[in-house]
């Protein structure tokens, strides 16, 4: 069904947004092994639902749209398995409708609202004035560009040089509009903020982030089609890789398809985009100084490390463990939010050929992570707009902790260690969250 949307979309000029009106957004409750056999047979047969999340045991819950047309056959086989399931949304194109659209007025940074989601062009107005207002420390990169000729943007922000590099990598899967937000935010607070904690992380490293990897997709999600993940390089009859399987990582081994109709298309080789192919050739370039590695993606919220296709841990694999945990128990101190840590092919399902793999086995950088923001099958890749300061603020926090942790741990240690991060209110807060939860 989505594919013949996506596909009638695609070939008939048809300009007009496609409206999910009375889709139905389901939250799957599988309760052991053979539950989650019978999803993942519907996941990978019946191409009629769309699979917002991958069944996998570590989750408790699974997200599946369907369209009106199929939602009775869907309840039928859920129904007939004993399956438990509940409607999270009944009208996906109200939570659409709903969304909040910003507008940002170019050389006024004012308008920039953390309670709305922006277009790319309003991104890079955004970025571009930003940059102009923070000149002495902020500069534009381009870390690619894509199939329609659009560049990868990105900010750097460095108060020196022979700094150590945290890159932060967003927006890969042009759905997951909350990544684009938080990354922006991170990049706001980092330039803006008047917290001792951020301004000693902002000035200690330089930072290299990319809030939107994938332009064209997020382009087409706002234009015409609200659920698109993959890139929009035309194959065939279908559209679209999903870049975040195309990277040279144990390429289409897990979790893949050969199918450019299905949204974990892998491309017809590894690096076979352009925005894949280029992307990582800039992250190589810096690769000698990158400490930390961060991909954004939602939802589900988890913290995911390298590899897919594989449970077994690499050589620092127990460390990285360790800090990741630690840092989810600084994201939930604010708000409560819980996050599982967790490598790949444990926590969703074995899936290769995404970036963070890539990026540990080729470049062996030493801290790589992927955070899956909120929420847990709500609201899902429509993550209200009133969510985007709390899921940010929470994301921030862990990532100052992340640091600090790291730090602990041996990890990005600056040459100008004078400027190491203190011990804050919020990092003894996390210390106390980690006793709990360790207990
Ligand atoms: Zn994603």
């Amino acid at each position: 069904m989505i594919r013949n949307i996506v596909f009638f979309l695609t070939f008939t000029l048809i300009s007009a947004k496609f409206k999910f009106d009375n889709y139905t957004l389901y939250k799957i409750l599988p309760e052991n092994a053979n539950d989650i056999q019978v999803l993942r047979n519907i996941q990978e047969n019946d191409r009629r639902y769309d699979f917002w999340t991958n069944p996998a045991p570590i989750l408790d819950f699974v997200n599946v749209m369907s369209s009106p047309e199929h939602k009775n056959d869907l309840e039928v086989i859920l129904n007939d398995n004993g399956i438990k399931f509940t409607v999270s949304m009944s009208n996906v194109q109200e939570a659409i409708n709903k969304e909040n659209l910003g507008t940002y007025t170019s050389r006024n940074l004012r308008s920039m609202r953390w309670d709305s989601y922006y277009t790319l062009d309003q991104i890079n107005n955004w970025l571009d004035d930003l940059v102009a207002r923070y000149s002495d420390v902020a500069t534009i990169i381009v870390g690619g560009e894509t199939y329609e000729g659009r560049q990868i943007r990105g900010v750097k922000i460095s108060h020196g040089s022979g700094k150590r590099a945290i890159f932060i990598e967003s927006g890969i899967h042009a759905r997951e509009w909350i990544t684009i937000a938080t990354t922006n935010y991170i990049i706001d607070r980092l330039l803006r903020s008047n917290n001792e904690d951020i301004k000693a992380i902002a000035r200690e490293f330089d930072w290299y982030i990319f809030p939107v990897t994938n332009p064209d997709g997020y382009v087409w999600s706002h234009d015409e089609f609200r659920m698109w993940r993959k890139n929009r390089r035309p194959i065939r009859s279908e559209f679209g890789v999903d870049l975040n399987r195309n990277w040279n990582s144990n390429w289409f081994l897990h979790g893949s398809s050969m199918d450019p109709s299905t949204d974990i298309y892998a491309g017809n080789g590894p690096f076979s985009e352009v925005e894949t192919r280029t992307l990582s050739e800039y992250i190589r370039s810096l690769s000698g100084q990158i400490d930390l590695y961060l991909s954004m993606h939602s939802f589900s919220q988890l913290l995911l490390l390298p590899f897919g296709n594989s449970t077994q841990g690499y050589a620092n694999y127990n460390d990285a463990m360790n800090i990741g945990r630690r840092a989810m128990g600084a994201l939930s101190v604010r708000y409560g939010t819980q996050y599982v840590t967790g490598n790949i092919a444990e926590a969703i399902y074995l899936a290769t050929g995404g970036s963070i793999d890539w990026v540990k086995e080729a470049l062996n950088i030493p801290l790589v992570y992927c955070y899956e923001f909120r929420d847990k099958g709500q609201y899902g890749f429509l993550l209200p707009a009133d969510q985007i300061i709390p899921n940010s603020e929470e994301v921030l926090d862990s990532l100052v902790d992340l640091i600090f942790q790291a730090k602990r741990f041996g990890y990005m240690n600056s040459a100008n260690s004078a400027n190491n991060v203190k011990m804050s209110t919020l990092n003894l807060l996390s210390v106390l969250a980690i006793i709990l939860y360790t207990y």
